[in-house]
């Protein structure tokens, strides 16, 4: 007879194997399936996150971070290193392990909590049942009393430029390049493209990005995509707005592209190039027929606030749903749903996911910008406050940025907070826990902050809300 669980995770990437973890820390006898295989033949969890996503791509931002540091900016801090060259060879090396720690890390805590791996593809064949397909072709039902998608996504590929094997590459080819391209193009000034378009270019390359939309950064607070789009534009990434790829061809070791601005058609030549230009769902193969799991209009599986599909007893969490495509979105999607099959009461606030751009300065952001908030009917008040006049980032060597607090202006509770500076990544733990807790911007501006730290800016911001930043000579007046 075919082994019974309590929940059948489909999926390891952040979101399957949290959901797995947490299923089994709550006594559910849990499996969990995965079908990704490395260069060695073997299976690995961590999905997109763990093997070509999150953390490789951050530790080729650290090492170039670093090597950039030490080549243009140690000598202003009194450090005389002399002529710096990377080596890649090495850098891609020191990725592999980070992702090998991580991916073995992962395998320890199912073994650890006593989750069942089991290697393959699995396919819902129905509200009670996967099946599972081995590496080796043997086909394997499992049931279940309840199951969890957690499939993920994948890179998104436009007709004008087709993928090659190593010329035109997706976000994993542009983390595997053995030696820096001398012209890299980047379709997409998004997140991810702004992210490897940064590694290369600290490494060498002449990148050039081409962004169709005429706005940078859209979705982030525009007083902080501004800044960053200059900062960045300061650092040499020649980000072009308002051009729309329109083809490509291939000439020997090169790629020229074809794209459309306001002046009209224009052509250029690449060594390498990354289309970034977004993530879909992957549901391939996961759904047998007649289930009965719905999909959206756009390929996502449907789901409602508390990641329940169209079929009771079967859920979906991460990437493969509606929202944010992230990796701790996924994970804290997965805890819920594996609250709720323990039989907890569990909700998610989705109004206070943090989202980061690992660039340096990093950007990051909690909640609504002013802009959305404006547009919603709401009247806000804001607060910032420039790096610059932060002693801490004095210090550091780190005075660009600012962070920037979004207040409602009848009741002061916080709307969002932006930031774009050094370690805004983990600065944003603060807005995340001050939106957690209902926060208004007069609370964090009656908190005392560690001196000297890059945190007083956003104590600062919040003070900036009333007028009242101590450190900035502009201030309004006390009323
Ligand atoms: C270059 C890059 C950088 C990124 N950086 C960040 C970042 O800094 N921070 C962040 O939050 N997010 C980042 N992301 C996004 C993040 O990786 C995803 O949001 C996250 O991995 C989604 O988690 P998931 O569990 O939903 O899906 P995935 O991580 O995609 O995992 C899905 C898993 O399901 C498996 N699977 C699919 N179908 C089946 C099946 N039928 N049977 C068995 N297994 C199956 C897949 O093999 C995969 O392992 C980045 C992505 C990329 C590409």
């Amino acid at each position: 007879m075919a082994d019974k669980f309590d929940v059948i995770v489909i999926g390891a990437g952040p979101g399957g194997y949290v959901a797995a973890i947490r299923a089994a820390q709550l006594g559910l006898k849990t499996a969990c399936v995965e079908k990704w295989v490395n260069k060695e033949g073997k299976t690995v969890h961590g999905g997109t996150c763990l093997n070509v996503g999150c953390i490789p791509s951050k530790a080729l931002l650290e090492t170039s971070h670093k090597f950039v540091e030490a080549r243009d900016h140690y000598d202003e801090i009194g450090i005389e290193v002399g002529e710096l060259t990377p080596n890649i060879a090495k850098m891609l090396e020191f990725k592999e392990k980070v992702i090998a720690k991580n991916v073995g890390g992962i395998s320890a805590l199912f073994k650890a909590n006593g989750v069942t791996a089991l290697e393959g593809t699995g396919k819902v064949i129905s509200s009670k049942q996967v099946e599972v397909t081995g590496h080796d072709g043997e086909k394997a039902t499992y049931d279940a009393d309840n199951i969890v998608i957690a499939s993920g996504s994948v890179p998104v590929e436009i007709p004008p430029t087709p993928l090659t094997d190593n010329l035109i590459v997706d976000s994993s080819g542009a983390l595997e390049f053995t030696e820096v391209p001398k012209r890299l193009g980047v379709i997409g000034a998004g997140v991810i493209g702004l992210e490897l378009g940064s590694v290369w270019s600290r490494l060498g390359s002449e990148v050039t990005m081409l962004e169709a939309m005429d706005t940078f950064l859209p979705v982030v607070d525009q007083a902080v995509a501004k800044e960053t789009l200059k900062l960045l534009k300061k650092q040499g990434l020649d980000i072009k707005l308002g051009a729309r790829v329109t083809g490509s061809e291939v000439k020997g070791n090169e790629v020229v592209v074809k794209y459309t601005d306001s002046k009209g058609e224009q052509e250029v030549t690449f060594d390498k190039l990354i289309v970034c230009v977004g993530r879909r769902p992957y549901t391939q193969g996961v759904l047998g027929d007649d289930v009965g799991v719905k999909l959206d209009e756009r390929g996502f599986i449907f789901v409602d606030d508390h990641c329940r599909t169209s079929v009771p007893g079967v859920y979906a969490i991460g990437d493969c749903v509606r929202g944010l495509m992230l990796a701790h979105k996924a994970s804290e999607e997965g805890v819920m749903v594996a609250d709720i099959i323990a039989g907890h009461k569990a909700e998610m606030n989705y109004d206070a996911i943090p989202s980061v751009i690992y660039t340096a300065p990093e950007v990051a952001w909690v909640g609504m910008t002013e802009e959305e908030a404006k547009s919603a009917g709401i009247e806000v008040k804001t607060g910032s406050f420039p790096f610059s006049a932060n002693g801490r980032a004095l210090a550091n060597n780190a005075p660009d940025g600012l962070a920037k607090i979004v207040a409602d202006a009848e009741t002061d509770r916080i709307l969002g907070v932006h930031i774009v500076s050094q370690h805004a990544g983990e600065l944003i733990a603060q807005g995340v826990i001050a939106m957690e807790f209902g926060s208004s911007a007069e609370d964090l501006a009656l908190t005392c902050y560690a001196h000297p730290s890059t945190s007083e800016a956003i104590h600062e911001a919040a003070l900036a809300v009333d007028g009242h930043a101590i450190h900035m000579a502009n201030r309004k007046k006390r009323k």
